[in-house]
């Protein structure tokens, strides 16, 4: 079932913006099309976009109740979502709790290796220059932030890896890292933004010894590992243990 929308605002890599009559809320919808290094690897993965949207908004209600502020405001249909138009910070706020990916690639860090406290990297969101890492003087460069809305974005990106690793850890699944993006609504708050789900969240089975038959996330698409809609049914599966039925809205 498609909702009905206004015209479409942006098209990204995994998700579809809409317009709605209301200039303060926005549609957004879930793709199945799955992208890796930059979209030099695509496919499609029949089933992908309703997981993922269906992930996110039990996600985004979890945050919720934590106090934590997103610009979700309900589901429309299986991968349709209805949030609250924001203007995103193009800033890529990663936290990581367990050392893997590039982090392990710039570093001499072995792969695996538990971060506590836990490391948070921003990344300057720009595929032309490949999402380069941002240092603290470039960022400033940017004037994308001030000083005080860097502390609150740094601020909500803990308090975010706080719920989720406690939240995931009572399903059994292990929060590796993840990476949000924030924007600002209307009235100048800063929301956690976009998704949350296996495309942008390392995931790894606990009740599963070895390494690749753990991995739930998109590093199944990333190394071929095969499985990967199966994978985010059974983080869906879990993450529905806890929250049942999200809400509708639009
Ligand atoms: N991530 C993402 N989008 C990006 C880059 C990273 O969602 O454009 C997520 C990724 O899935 C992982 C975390 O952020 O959960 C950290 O990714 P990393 O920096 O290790 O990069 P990768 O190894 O994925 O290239």
């Amino acid at each position: 079932m498609t909702p009905s929308h206004g015209p479409l605002l942006h098209e990204g890599k995994a998700k579809r913006v809409y317009a709605t009559q209301d200039s303060e809320r926005v549609a957004v919808e879930f793709k199945d099309d799955a992208t890796a290094f930059n979209a030099l690897k695509k496919a499609q993965l029949a089933g992908k976009g309703e997981l993922n949207c269906q992930i996110s908004a039990r996600l985004f209600e979890l945050l919720e109740r934590e106090g934590i502020p997103t610009h979700y405001i309900g589901l429309q249909a299986n991968n349709w979502m209805l949030v609250k138009s924001v203007r995103i910070v193009p800033v890529e706020v990663v936290v990581r709790n367990i050392a893997f990916g590039s982090l392990c690639k710039q570093m001499p860090i072995e792969p695996g290796t538990p971060l506590d406290p836990p490391l948070l990297d921003l990344y300057y969101k720009d595929d032309a220059f490949g999402d380069p890492l941002l240092t603290e003087a470039r960022l400033a460069r940017l004037a994308l932030l001030s000083e005080e809305q860097r502390k609150e974005l740094e601020r909500l990106a803990f308090a975010v890896n706080d719920s989720l690793r406690r939240f995931f850890a009572s399903v059994q699944l292990q929060l590796v890292d993840f990476k949000i993006e924030l924007g600002f609504s209307a009235d100048g708050t800063l929301l956690v933004a976009d998704e949350i789900s296996p495309d942008t969240c390392r995931l790894w089975d606990l009740q599963v010894a070895d390494a690749q038959a753990r991995i739930l996330d998109k590093d199944r698409f990333r190394q071929d590992l095969g499985g990967v809609v199966e994978a985010y049914g059974e983080v869906l599966k879990r993450v529905q243990g806890a929250c049942p039925s999200p809400r509708f809205d639009g």
